[in-house]
């Protein structure tokens, strides 16, 4: 029996990352929509994309506090021989002109005002002198101007930033800054996004203790589990925290059991490897559980395994820390961005130059913790520090993980790699 399971253990099937990737995300299916008031949408995401309802700006609008003119008649302008204009009109922001400007006359405008039709440029304010002079027709006086100005000048046209029906944001995107400028500007009191989606998480371990009680001999404390709370937060889903199992099956997988039907997504973390107290392992190999692959062709976490059971995704991450944190990103975001509805659930990939020579040989594809660094116009990537998977000082401001390709040879500093943003 023993021998046996030890020896399923050794027979493991290996996939590339990639396909890896591929097994997990087709089991993730976008969540359901909730409609959450403009000001507490922050950090979510939109369920539909947002299109403009109408032209912005949806009128013409100053830019400039000055004058509204026709350029036609500054045509001949010169400091020498300034063009008189009568002013017909005081444009403030938010007050629709009552006159169109014809030929001679123009009206006083303040930035954001409504340009009056017939008017098709706007001198700045600086770029003028009055005279309060009174005429029959002059209530609000005389404007001199000495130059010609070019027809369109400091007049933002109806729509010229967004046209109506215009896409301005994919379904997916982040609600941070710029998006709620666009949500509010378009009348989106309310914003429908994405239900966040509940990510439990479970750590294995008899060494584990929680974080809150001192140490003991042989013992350590479960630091997994508050680094995936955080990236799944960071991600804008919803962590649920199962704690620590012992390298039991029995409570293991009866803990996960008792979750599934409540969370979307479960991460463990441990027990994945081929120790005798892996749990995971064993958990994974029950009738009902649809295993999706227990081995990757990469460094760290080479044991991380995925199944489903009853249709719910279990990602079966390696206890190592910096496995376990590598792994959160090949394989658990690309899943929670696809429910949370981003198009292209993967990170975003880049070449860069190795600041460091890298050269340790490995027959698996290797992604190391790493920074990047832009210097005279060229971004290089360093690693964190040592990146063995054991480690967690190594996570600590990496915004990348370099890709290193299984080389026979190690990788001289220069050298373009593949790194790719954590976000
Ligand atoms: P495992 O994947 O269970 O074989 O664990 C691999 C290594 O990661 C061991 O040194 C464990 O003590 C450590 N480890 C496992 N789970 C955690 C955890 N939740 N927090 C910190 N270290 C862990
Ligand atoms: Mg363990």
């Amino acid at each position: 029996m023993h021998n046996d399971t030890l020896s399923d253990r050794f027979r493991r099937h290996t996939l590339q990352p990639e396909e890896a990737q591929r097994l997990v995300l087709e089991q993730a299916n976008p969540l359901s929509i909730e409609h959450v008031p403009l000001f507490e949408a922050w950090g979510r995401r939109l369920a539909e994309p947002l299109a403009a309802p109408h032209p912005f700006p949806p009128f013409r609008r100053s830019g400039m506090d000055g004058y509204a003119v026709r350029a036609a008649d500054l045509r001949d302008a010169t400091p020498e021989r300034p063009v008189t204009l009568i002013v017909v009109e005081e444009l403030p922001c938010g007050v629709e002109p009552a006159r169109m400007i014809g030929e001679g006359q123009a009206a006083r405008i303040m930035t954001g005002g409504m340009v009056p039709d017939g008017a098709d440029a706007v001198v700045m304010l600086e770029a003028t002198t009055t005279t309060a002079d009174t005429r029959e027709d002059g209530e609000h006086g005389f404007v001199h101007i000495a130059k010609p100005i070019a027809s369109g000048l400091n007049v933002a046209d109806i729509g010229c930033e967004m046209r109506s029906g215009e896409l301005l944001l994919p379904a997916g995107s982040i609600v941070q800054a710029g998006e709620s400028a666009l949500l509010a500007a378009c009348g989106q009191a309310v914003v429908a996004v994405v239900r966040r989606p509940r990510v439990a998480i479970l750590a294995t371990g008899n060494e584990l203790l929680g974080v809150d009680q001192p140490l003991e001999p042989a013992k350590i404390r479960n630091s997994n589990v508050p680094m995936l709370a955080a990236m799944i937060r960071e991600a804008g889903a919803e962590p649920l925290v199962l704690g620590t199992a012992t390298d039991d099956r029995a409570e293991t997988e009866a803990i996960i059991r008792r979750t599934l039907p409540q969370c979307d997504l479960l991460l463990t973390t441990g027990g994945v490897s081929v120790g005798d107290y892996d749990v995971m392992v064993d958990v994974l190999a029950q009738a009902d559980v649809r295993l999706l692959f227990n081995k990757v062709a990469m460094r760290p976490g080479s044991p991380t395994s995925a199944a489903t059971i009853h249709n719910k995704l279990i990602i079966a991450l390696s206890g190592n820390p910096g496995a376990c944190f590598v792994g959160f990103h090949l394989f658990a975001l690309p899943v929670i961005k696809r429910m949370l509805r981003v198009q292209d659930p993967y990170a975003a990939s880049f070449q860069a130059r190795l600041g460091v020579p890298f050269p340790k040989v490995n027959a698996y594809r290797r992604y190391i913790r790493g920074r990047t660094q832009l210097e005279a116009g060229t971004v290089n990537v360093f690693p964190t520090g040592d990146d063995k998977s054991s480690l967690m000082t190594t996570i600590v401001g990496a915004d990348c993980l370099i890709e290193i390709p299984p080389l026979k040879a190690g990788l001289e500093a220069g050298q373009l790699v593949t790194a790719w943003r954590l976000s």
